[in-house]
């Protein structure tokens, strides 16, 4: 089969598309046939090294793929060959057109949910599910600022959010992705790259700023983040790529809280939740994954590039 496979941590240039074995699932592993691989932030930091984990090299990158079960090893009951399923992790990597995965990691993708669709569910909505539902137990009527609306993440809490009954405000930096965010459900939108946007959030909120923040780029937001809360605000930093300053006493004057977290991290009772919730959510039409990109495999380079650039429009995926 074809895969990318990385043989050392570096830029683009390690990206390579070789043929290799095709893998057999063995006792408890499903074996995917992959129709479209998500392509996530995360991805290009674990590619250049600079990511907390560091995967034993040669390795090919990719937790997200949705596809089809083309082999099952013993043991395994939760699906059979020819199952559509989406992929929360694999054994082997996502970029790939065949990638093994544990029994846990593969998950029933409604028929109403296209494979493109399927390969930008698990860290998206994974993430925006535990954000909010998880981490800080958002609740109807509360205001939430989804900062960087535009991308995968970010449409995926503005639909959740919207359906939770939040006043959901976000930010994109282009006309596309603030046009995106609120045909997806943002009640407002500001363009993050105009400097009076944060007062214009203020404003919106009648100067009592907001009760809950997703910051998709805390090193450049933070500081000014605890300025735009509301008493008792918290701010999740979801994404970060650099250090920040902030100034301690807007925590303290809003009785706010910084919270964090990563998907690793999350409890096998968090994961099964959330799969169940995804499953809902995808059935309902509340999670509606938008597919910005289609790029094809061999291409890989372009979309480690592409998902770092501004003007995020939902997903970059991968076509084997
Ligand atoms: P993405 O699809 O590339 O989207 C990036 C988002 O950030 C876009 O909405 C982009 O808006 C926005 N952005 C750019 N500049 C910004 C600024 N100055 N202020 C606010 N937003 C800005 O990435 P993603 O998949 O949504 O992930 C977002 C971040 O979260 C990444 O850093 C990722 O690594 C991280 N993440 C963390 C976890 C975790 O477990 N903690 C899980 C998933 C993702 P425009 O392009 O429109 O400017």
């Amino acid at each position: 089969m074809k895969a990318i496979v990385v043989p050392e941590f570096g830029g683009l240039e390690v990206l390579q598309l070789k043929e290799v074995p095709t893998p057999r699932p063995a006792a408890g592993q499903v074996l995917v046939r992959i129709h479209a691989a998500g392509v996530n932030p995360y991805d290009t930091y674990m590619r250049n090294g600079t990511y907390a984990i560091k995967p034993p090299l040669p390795y090919t990158p990719g937790s997200d793929a949705a596809g089809v079960v083309e082999a099952v090893g013993e043991g395994v009951t939760k699906v059979k060959p020819g199952d559509r399923v989406y992929t929360a992790r694999t054994l082997t990597g996502a970029y790939a057109e065949y990638a093994l995965a544990l029994e846990s990691q593969v998950h029933s993708l409604p028929p109403n949910i296209t494979f493109a669709q399927g390969a930008g569910v698990w860290v998206p909505y994974g993430t925006a599910y535990h954000a909010l539902n998880q981490r800080t137990k958002a609740r109807a009527a509360e205001t939430l600022l989804v900062h960087g609306a535009s991308g995968g993440v970010g449409i995926a809490a503005v639909q959740i959010a919207r359906a939770m009954g939040l006043t959901v405000l976000g930010t994109a930096g282009s006309d596309k992705g603030l046009e995106l965010a609120k045909r997806e459900g943002a009640h407002h939108v500001f363009n993050h790259t105009k400097p009076d946007y944060r007062e214009q959030i203020l404003k919106t909120t009648g100067g009592q700023g907001v009760n809950l923040i997703l910051e998709m780029l805390a090193n450049v937001n933070l500081g000014h983040d605890l300025k735009l809360l509301a008493t008792h605000g918290r701010v999740v930093v979801i994404g970060s790529r650099g250090d920040v300053t902030i100034t301690p006493r807007d925590i303290m004057s809003r009785r706010g809280s910084i919270l964090g977290f990563t998907l690793w991290s999350i409890t096998e009772a968090e994961d099964k939740e959330i799969h169940a919730a995804i499953l809902a959510g995808l059935e309902n039409g509340t999670m509606r994954p938008i597919v910005g990109k289609e790029i094809p495999l061999a291409e890989v380079a372009r979309a480690h590039k592409e998902v770092l650039e501004p003007g995020s429009y939902g997903k970059i995926v991968l076509v084997p």
